[in-house]
């Protein structure tokens, strides 16, 4: 017996399957997104850099490629977006430098290319000049080409309000809940999970890292991935002077990246690193933190391994060499009718709202009916953030909510409000909250206010502290009481 059943099926709450929600709850029809893990944007989106690219910063982005031209379809909707949702979406610009002046040649043929595809015209810098604007750069640097259009997202939250504003138009989410087989029916798929079977008439195939191996349980897999694993690095915020801007080099070896970029935070992230790798270690390793330091030190020689407050790596999942390893896969499957993968490996965040009105169309033209939902309604409100408030608009915060005038994390100066506030929007886990409104990003951690955060989770959800965990299954915070451990012997050391 199927536990549920839905018209389509969104496998995943990455940034993809969230975005493609969202679409589908303007129409009157029944969706559904299953997510394996206890929050939406954990997987590869969570190792992101956050940068809305704009597809003229290598002559990779060509106009006959797929990924292309799904970010350009997304590039003039992705601002009004963060507006309808409330996600900081902050315009940074970006200068592609070179370091040698034989390079400057290629710089020349970037902003060539930029002018004849209409995407507007990058001035070029010289080295004095670029200095005037960043001011920690490195002499080593020739001359940078602008583009003004580079923006940063941070693609957890962007995640996060595209899912709560479709579910608060109707989309079911269902957390904690894992796909482990698909067979295809005549007219609808029968999809397994752990928590039972679930009927649906499409299914959309948007589980990241995954997406090859979901798609193969349904003969689906007419596509190859090859993951290749991307190393970050996180500055601390007292870094943020360093660069004002994404600044990056000029690939000199395909595959070369070397970027230091501002986050809508306040930090500087650093790498990309990248290394081919075994799917699913997600680990940093030292070889890999070293390199990626030592490239953004060519860039920014200020930069201190001592500012190096955390780090993370994700994987790109590029399709296959011949296709052109930059390619995506976003496509109903040649083989399986109804059955949509979606797959991008870079750049995912920024395409999202193209890829997302793209799936929604290739449905469309293969007959579902999307009636407009008259009550859809675009917008969300964001949690409030204390530490950019003016005082007069902190009065009125506490005035209206006590808690808000209790600092929980200094580092970033987090109230009790927001963290209550994060949990009621479906926060269960400190990285939950922390991926909400920040507690233990900063300098410390959440070695200070790590302890009290999950003692208001607990508070708030009802639970004992002892259930709260990390990051959902296998990572508990308080594993016993002292009580209990002196009780088990455990205190003898
Ligand atoms: C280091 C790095 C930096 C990047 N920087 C940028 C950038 O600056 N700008 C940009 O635009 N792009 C960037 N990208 C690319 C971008 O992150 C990806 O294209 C995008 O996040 C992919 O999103 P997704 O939804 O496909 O995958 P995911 O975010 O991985 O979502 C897939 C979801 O499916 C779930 N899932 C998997 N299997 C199952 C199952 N069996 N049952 C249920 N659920 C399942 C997973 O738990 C996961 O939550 C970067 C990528 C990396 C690795």
């Amino acid at each position: 017996m199927p536990f549920h059943e839905t018209e389509v099926l969104i496998i995943g709450a990455g940034v993809l399957g969230a975005a493609t929600a969202r679409e589908l709850s303007r129409y009157k029809v029944d969706v559904t997104v299953v997510e394996k893990g206890v929050d939406v944007g954990w997987g590869i989106t969570k190792a992101n850099v956050g940068v809305v690219c704009q597809g003229r910063d290598t002559l990779e982005f060509r106009p006959e490629y797929h990924r292309t031209r799904l970010l350009w379809r997304a590039l003039p909707l992705m601002e009004p977006l963060c507006r309808e949702l409330e996600v900081p979406f902050k315009k940074v610009g970006a200068y592609m430098m070179v370091r040698d002046q034989v390079l400057k040649e290629k710089l020349d043929k970037l902003a060539k290319r930029t002018e004849s595809l209409g995407l507007g015209s990058d001035k070029y810098y010289p080295f004095t000049e670029l200095r005037e604007r960043e001011p920690y750069i490195s002499p080593e640097i020739k001359g940078g080409l602008h583009d003004p259009e580079i923006a940063v997202v941070h693609p957890v939250y962007l995640t996060q309000a595209l899912m709560e504003n479709a579910v608060s138009n109707g989309v079911n989410l269902m957390l904690e809940t894992e796909v482990t087989g698909i067979q295809a029916g005549h007219s609808e798929f029968t999809v397994q999970t752990d928590h039972g079977e679930i009927k649906a008439r499409y299914v959309i195939n948007a589980a990241g890292e995954w997406v090859d191996r979901i798609a193969a349980m349904v003969n689906a897999d007419d596509f190859v991935l090859f993951p290749i694993k991307g190393y970050v690095g996180v500055l601390d915020r007292n870094c943020s002077q360093l660069a004002g801007s994404l600044l990056a080099v000029l690939p000199e070896e395909p595959g070369d990246m070397n970027i230091v970029v501002p986050t809508v935070e306040g930090n500087l992230l650093f790498g990309i690193q990248l290394q081919i790798n075994r799917r699913h270690d997600r680990s940093t390793t030292e070889h890999m933190a070293r390199l990626a330091l030592a490239n953004a030190r060519k860039l920014i020689p200020e930069i201190s391994e001592k500012d190096v407050i955390n780090s993370f790596c994700g994987f790109l999942m590029f399709r296959n060499f011949e296709i052109g390893w930059h390619e995506c896969e976003v496509a109903m499957s040649a083989r399986v009718p109804r059955f949509v993968n979606m797959t991008i490996g870079y750049p995912g965040v920024s395409a999202s709202p193209g890829a997302a009105l793209e799936v929604v169309e290739i449905m469309q033209a293969d007959g579902l009916k999307l009636e407009p939902d008259p009550k859809f309604n675009p917008h969300r409100k964001d949690i409030p953030d204390f530490s950019v408030l003016t005082e007069k608009e902190r009065k009125a915060l506490v005035r209206k909510d006590p808690r808000y005038g209790h600092v929980v994390c200094r580092c970033e100066t987090v109230t009790e409000g927001e963290i209550v506030e994060a949990v009621r929007r479906g926060a269960t886990t400190l990285d939950g909250v922390k991926f909400r409104v920040r507690p233990g990003t900063g300098r410390c951690q959440g070695g200070f206010c790590g302890p009290r955060v999950s003692r208001i989770i607990a508070r708030e959800l009802g639970i004992p502290e002892t259930e709260v965990t990390k990051a959902g299954g296998g990572s508990p915070q308080v594993p016993l009481r002292t009580k209990q451990l002196l009780e088990e012997g455990g205190g003898d050391g």
